[in-house]
């Protein structure tokens, strides 16, 4: 059997290796000359290094990956911080580590581990313009004319999926009304003003930042995500001015404005999502990761349900004779929880971008006190994203 893949981000690279490890072959088809990705930090839970685990990745991924301390929420100009959980108690607790990782390594261990498993498996260079299917086999349409053929089509071609627009009809996804700033900077420029080994949320009023390291700590990573709806650009290579970005957190904790003062460059896009989708499958062709259930960043979940995604997809059609069955069983397993992570992520806006002093006082004011009193709350509260194992089931 074989599986034909669009698209070698994360979701796709990690769905190759989670076909070939139920004994599928493989061939992944990418747009850009080279598999890679960009310059920036990314968090992965517990529940996606369960997958990674399975497929024998962690400790190349561990080498690579940077664990912090802890993850607090923290008020973005006086730094006083809300709530704090240990993410070095998540190995005893989720059964797996809480992880910082510079992107550009772990698409270059997923690359690496493809090429090595499945050396024939990725062809670059290639943009996929839609699929075809009878009754005994699919394939994907290239732009070079010819065909890429296997038994079923897998679209993680991200948040503007060509095989989504096939599938389901072309539309646009929404824009969420945030504006993206990202930088990363090496450590050695912040001086006391480096960030602590711990992720942190800093809140403000419409408006947040993230701040953690990665490489072994050499490297700190800043998100800063702001309301506005006078600039909907996602190219994630377009670059703003640093006087914007200081002028859209000024008056904060130096550690914030500290990266925004000494980073070289200054990124900066639009957040956009979907609503969730009623069909991810249409006879052999399926989707997965941004390309079904893009979401905003404020789970820090999206990879991590593309990498939940891959591993459930290939265990079922592994699994099952009939493909049909298959795809349905991985709808069932995986709407409601992509769909709950989406909307968590979207609530998680309206928490981090309080605006009003009795807001302020009513959200975090019970937050505080909660993880003074229990602070293991933070964790009980998301055992449901961070426990749950696809492996296990
Ligand atoms: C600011 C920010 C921070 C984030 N932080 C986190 C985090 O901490 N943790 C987390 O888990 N997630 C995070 N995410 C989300 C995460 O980055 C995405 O959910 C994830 O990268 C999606 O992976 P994917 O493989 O589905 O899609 P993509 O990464 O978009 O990959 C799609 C691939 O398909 C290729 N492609 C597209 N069209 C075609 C075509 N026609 N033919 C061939 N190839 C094609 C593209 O070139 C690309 O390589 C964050 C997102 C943002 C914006």
């Amino acid at each position: 059997m074989k599986a034909v893949i669009a698209g070698g981000g994360i979701g796709g690279l990690t769905a190759a290796l989670c076909f070939h490890k139920f004994g599928w072959d493989v061939e992944l088809c990418e747009q850009a000359a080279e598999i890679r990705e960009i310059g920036a930090g990314i968090q992965i839970s517990p529940n996606g290094m369960q997958v990674l685990r399975a497929l024998e990745l962690d400790q190349q991924i561990e080498a690579i990956g940077f664990r912090p301390r802890a993850s607090q929420l923290r008020m973005g100009k006086s730094g006083r911080p809300i709530v704090t959980a240990s993410t070095q108690a998540y190995e005893a607790r989720f059964g797996a580590p809480y992880l910082h990782i510079y992107r550009p390594d772990l698409i270059s261990v997923l690359k690496d581990v493809v090429l090595d498993r499945l050396p024939q498996a990725i062809k670059t260079g290639v943009a996929v313009t839609g699929y075809g299917q009878n009754d005994r086999e699919a394939w994907l349409t290239l732009d070079n004319g010819l065909k890429c053929n296997g038994d079923i089509i897998v679209g993680a071609d991200g948040i503007r999926s060509t095989i989504r627009a096939q599938m389901i009809g072309q539309d646009k996804p929404d824009f969420t009304g945030n504006t993206a700033w990202r930088a990363v900077v090496p450590v050695s420029k912040l001086g006391r003003n480096c960030p602590l080994p711990v992720s942190s949320i800093w809140l403000g009023e419409g408006k947040h930042a993230v701040t953690y390291l990665l490489r072994g700590g050499q490297l700190a990573n800043f998100v800063g995500v702001v309301e506005r709806d006078d600039w909907k650009n996602e190219r994630w290579t377009e670059r703003g001015d640093k006087a914007d970005a200081l002028a859209d957190f000024a008056g904060w904790h130096p550690v914030v404005t500290t990266l925004l003062e000494q980073a070289d460059e200054h990124y900066r896009w639009a957040l956009f999502d979907r609503a969730p989708l009623d069909q991810w499958a249409e006879g052999r062709a399926v989707l997965l990761g941004d390309a079904c259930h893009p979401m905003l960043p404020f789970m820090a979940q999206g990879a991590a349900q593309a990498i939940e995604d891959g591993y459930v997809l290939a265990r079922n059609l592994a699994e099952q004779n009939d493909h049909k069955n298959a795809l349905d069983r991985y709808f069932a397993l995986r709407q409601k929880r992509t769909a709950k992570i989406q909307a968590a992520a979207r609530a998680n806006m309206s928490i981090f971008h309080q605006r009003s002093s009795a807001g302020k006082l009513t959200t975090f004011g019970p937050m505080w006190l909660a993880d003074k009193f229990k602070p293991d709350i933070a964790d009980d509260r998301l055992d449901w994203v961070y426990g749950f194992d696809v492996t296990a089931e």
